[in-house]
């Protein structure tokens, strides 16, 4: 038996684990099945991106990346809410500006990973599909522009993706223990593109994600390096008032966006020909009893836990995965089983977490942004995260500002949610907030408890060089 250290899939997570694998000294081998990016075109519609926040900086600086990737990002401080009428609203993330997300393209993200392991010394093959693979014998069998190639790991990690075959195989071959539930999302989206100004200035400010919500559907943009956005629009697949079956010509992108979006207009010149050429994208939340089998295979990001993007934390989990493997292999001294055994306790329980957050943050991001109620709860919210910065940071602030696993952020979020109920009761402004009382209720009932489950309140600094 061969002992290969096999990645499949060099994706986001994938390159990145072949690079952590290379510097802990294995012979890594990454398989996968489209060319290499450096040889490739954005595909039009497909571009993405993505925010990286403390979880995804946290992989990028283990594994010593994060100056290099730094500069490809564009620094977000808050969300810019367009309402169908009246002024924009910008609503900051963090506590202040030290405190903010990054977006970044996921092709270039992708492409500076890949690159680093070349450098580095990993074996990449590229244009391999994986067709198949024999858990028990520990064999893949691959398709190849010259023929079909079959080869044994003696450790293989799957990083191929939400549509894992390997996943699929596993749970064919053992599927008393493997079974993976996979909800489709009833919305579907679409990628257009906003151009720079012909100054070359942002047309919209860069420094936010910019939200059209409008109920059952929304409107999203992130800026890119050179000043352009992405935009994303997020439609239900079928039923009133606006869906994507019935949206089947530029004319009903007209009637869309001159009812929807109609302040976006005359900065897309092509969005009715762009939304007709590009793809309709479809998301959804995948979930795998056991991530990991024997010593043998490990399941890491989407293939182990594909979500919907709407927290923006599919890349972050899935790198949190790496950070979690890789210290778990140092802690058993490279003991594969024991190693395996815990990372399948300790980061699926955390991957659910946010996959039921990031379901619920959908409706938060289409709909209740533009709420009033909703908006004062998070001003009460924000007075109370800067009075008491030794006692509350919010649900938000523990998932993208800290390193507090995801299913006590979860936990801790269903208790905040209570407590603003109770705070807000009988207030007309959040600024009249009774500080003696709510200080009182902090430090003798909520933080107690969170600090029992480990909550720390202060944010994740990652070392920049
Ligand atoms: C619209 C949208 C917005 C998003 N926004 C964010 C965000 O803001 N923040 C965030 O953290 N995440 C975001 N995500 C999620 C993020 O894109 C994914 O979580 C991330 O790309 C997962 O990386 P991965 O490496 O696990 O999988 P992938 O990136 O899917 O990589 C899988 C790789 O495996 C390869 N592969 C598949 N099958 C085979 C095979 N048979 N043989 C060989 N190779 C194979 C594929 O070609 C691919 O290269 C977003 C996703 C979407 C759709």
């Amino acid at each position: 038996m061969a002992s290969k250290v096999v990645v499949v899939g060099s994706g986001l997570v994938g390159s990145l684990w072949a690079y952590m694998l290379k510097q802990r000294g294995y012979d890594v081998e990454v398989y996968e099945k489209r060319p290499d990016p450096k040889d490739l075109k954005v595909p039009a519609g497909r571009s993405i991106n993505l925010v990286i926040t403390s979880r995804g900086l946290r992989g990028l600086e283990v594994a010593g990346l994060l100056n290099q990737i730094l500069p490809i990002t564009v620094p977000v401080y808050g969300r810019c809410i367009h309402p169908k009428s009246g002024e924009t609203l910008f609503q900051p993330y963090g506590r202040d500006q030290s405190e903010c997300n990054y977006s970044i393209s996921r092709w270039e993200l992708n492409k500076a990973l890949i690159a680093a392991c070349l450098q580095a010394g990993v074996k990449m093959f590229f244009e391999h599909d994986l067709e198949s693979i024999e858990v028990d014998q520990k064999q893949l069998d691959f398709k190849t522009a010259r023929g079909p190639l079959q080869i044994n790991y003696a450790h293989l990690f799957a990083t191929d993706g939400a549509g894992s075959i390997i996943r699929k195989k596993l749970a064919e071959q053992h599927s008393g223990e493997y079974n993976a539930v996979i909800d489709w999302l009833d919305s579907d989206y679409k990628e257009l593109q906003l151009a720079a100004n012909p100054d070359g200035s942002p047309a919209l400010e860069k420094n936010a994600l910019h939200i059209w919500p409008r109920g059952t559907h929304m409107m999203m943009a992130l800026a890119n390096n050179d000043n352009s956005f992405t935009m994303t629009a997020y439609l239900p697949k079928i039923n009133p008032p606006w869906n994507f079956s019935q949206i089947k010509s530029e004319d009903d992108v007209e009637k869309l966006f001159q009812s929807e979006f109609a302040d976006a207009i005359s900065l897309m010149p092509n969005y009715k020909k762009e939304f007709i050429a590009h793809p309709q994208g479809k998301l959804a939340t995948v979930r795998l009893s056991k991530w990991v089998y024997q010593d043998s295979i490990a399941f890491l990001g989407d293939a182990a836990h594909a979500i919907v993007p709407f927290f923006g934390q599919g890349t972050n989990l899935g790198f949190e995965d790496c950070t979690t493997l890789l210290k778990l292999l140092d802690d058993a001294n490279q003991d594969f089983k024991f190693a395996f055994e815990q990372y399948n306790i300790i980061q699926r329980p955390n991957a659910n977490a946010i996959a039921d957050m990031a379901l619920e943050n959908f409706v938060e991001m289409r709909d209740k942004v533009g709420d009033a109620q909703f908006q004062f709860k998070k001003k009460l919210e924000s007075v109370i995260e800067k009075e008491f910065p030794q006692y509350y940071r919010s649900r938000y602030g523990l998932i993208t500002y800290t390193l507090v696993p995801y299913h006590v952020a979860q936990a801790v979020g269903v208790k905040q949610s209570q407590l603003l109920e109770r705070l807000a009761k009988n207030l007309k402004s959040p600024e009249d907030l009774d500080l003696i009382l709510t200080k009182e209720i902090l430090e003798k009932e909520f933080y107690p408890w969170a600090e029992s489950l480990g909550v720390q309140t202060q944010s994740y600094q990652p070392k920049t060089n």
